[in-house]
């Protein structure tokens, strides 16, 4: 039997599952604690969390560290270019 969002009215259903979601997201956090705690070298020179690797990737020194990076991959390629004419 299969029920779509829909025709799931009961509050005490949805609230059941609301708290199975809750508890299932704290046993994960429980049982991955040391992974999500892990702390990351960066290789723009940064640490961080691995559960904030998502805002990380956000922060201005990485993505000055992300356009460096690309900028010197197009000087590379400039070079090599250059060389091969
Ligand atoms: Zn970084």
């Amino acid at each position: 039997m299969t029920k779509k969002v829909g025709d799931i009215d009961d509050e005490s259903v949805v609230a059941s599952i609301r708290q199975r979601n809750v508890e299932y997201a704290k046993k994960y956090r429980q049982k991955n604690s040391e992974k999500i705690r892990r702390l990351i070298e960066c290789e723009c020179g940064s640490t961080y969390a691995y559960y904030n690797c998502t805002q990380h990737m956000r922060t201005k020194k990485h993505c000055q560290w992300m356009e460096t990076q690309q900028m010197m991959k197009q000087i590379a390629d400039l070079k090599k270019q250059l060389v091969s004419k």
